[in-house]
């Protein structure tokens, strides 16, 4: 693919590429409001949902087209770059005609082809750029597919976003990171700018920092970050926005490291470690979901929770495909064992 930078005037190409702004412009005063305290802090693109596709029906919509004109005056009064969700063809019709300047397709669309390519064809022969955040489901294909599409309609400046991926189990972050699949991205299209959105990924607002700094970290292009002047009070996504005082501290804290560092392989094999440590931690907390479901089903049936058969035949199972894995049998036993433990612990809790 034969891209080309994001590239708007005047902001420097420098990393963190920094977006923000609230989830959804609310009112004409919260949109300015936010935007002045952002311009204030350095931040050059604006970012606030004007549609929002909400998971079920009854929350805010968003305010549709009549926001485009606060978006305007963001412009205007603050020299912002402006930036916003599209969802149709008419979306992006209006959002062109009111001068947006950057547009992004979100994570229930860009996991709709038909919905992507009504949005392609709206864009054709259109100079703009277009951001990708990754389907909702972990699907690699699926995200590479939307790109194609919007770099078929002959938009150039394009970027993904990494938003992470819906599950189930909601226990640590809101959308699980699968930092793997946004590196695959970046080795499949190693032009491609890629920006994490630590709001979605973390769904709590304690949890930007940490997985901002993990994006830098990880040689990421840039971060999109809601951030609000009222956060508590927000209409959408309250929990994981920041006010711009804030975000401007996170921001500061952040170690972005020269990715050329001569340290550079070290660093790299270290952030592999990191990525499987995560992992475990993610299969360590799914099969204790599981050891609950069991827990609740032995005391509905009145089954003690100690069933050492069961726990030998895991023993025994696992510590078998040690030596073929190249792993101590002691070791395998010592992990299973801790593990056996904690899941006890967690069927105590629900007997309880
Ligand atoms: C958003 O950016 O506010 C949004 C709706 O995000 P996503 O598409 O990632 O859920
Ligand atoms: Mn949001």
């Amino acid at each position: 693919m034969d891209l080309q930078p994001i590239n708007l005037n005047g902001i420097a190409n420098d990393r963190p590429l920094l977006i923000a702004g609230p989830c959804s412009a609310e009112t004409e005063e919260q949109t300015l409001c936010t935007a002045k305290q952002l311009a204030d802090r350095g931040v050059k693109i604006y970012r606030a949902g004007i549609w929002k596709p909400r998971t079920k029906p009854g929350g805010f919509e968003g305010v549709g087209a009549e926001g485009l004109q606060w978006l305007k005056r963001v412009k205007a009064e603050t020299g912002m770059y402006v930036s916003t969700e599209v969802a149709t063809a008419k979306h992006v019709r209006e959002a062109l005609s009111n001068d947006i300047d950057l547009l992004w397709i979100g994570a229930r669309t860009s996991a709709n082809p038909f919905a992507v390519q009504e949005i392609a064809d709206a864009l054709e022969g259109v100079d703009i750029p277009v951001l990708i955040k990754n389907p909702v489901n972990p699907d690699l294909d699926l995200w590479i597919g939307a790109i194609e599409r919007i770099y078929n309609a002959g938009i150039r400046r394009i970027g993904a976003i990494h938003r992470g991926f819906s599950s189930f189990d909601k226990k640590i972050y809101r959308n699980l990171p699968h930092w793997h699949i946004p590196m695959e991205l970046r080795r499949r299209l190693p032009n491609l700018p890629i920006i994490c959105d630590p709001s979605h990924i973390g769904g709590r607002r304690e949890l930007i920092a940490p997985i901002s700094q993990q994006a830098m970290d990880l040689g990421f292009d840039g971060l999109i970050v809601e951030s609000h002047c009222n956060p508590d009070k927000a209409w959408s996504d309250a929990a994981q926005q920041v006010t711009p005082d804030v975000l401007e501290y996170i921001i500061s804290t952040l170690v972005v490291r020269d990715e050329k560092q001569s340290t550079e392989s070290l660093a790299q094999l270290r952030r592999q470690i990191d990525e499987h440590d995560e992992k475990l931690l993610e299969t360590l907390v799914a099969r204790m979901r599981v050891s609950e479901e069991i827990g609740k089903y032995k005391k509905e049936h009145n089954i003690a929770i100690l069933q050492t058969e069961r726990y030998d035949e895991i023993l025994q199972k696992q510590a078998a495909k040690a030596a073929p894995l190249g792993l101590s049998e002691d070791f395998i036993k010592t992990i299973f064992v801790a593990i056996h433990e904690e899941s006890v612990r967690h069927q105590l809790e629900i007997m309880k």
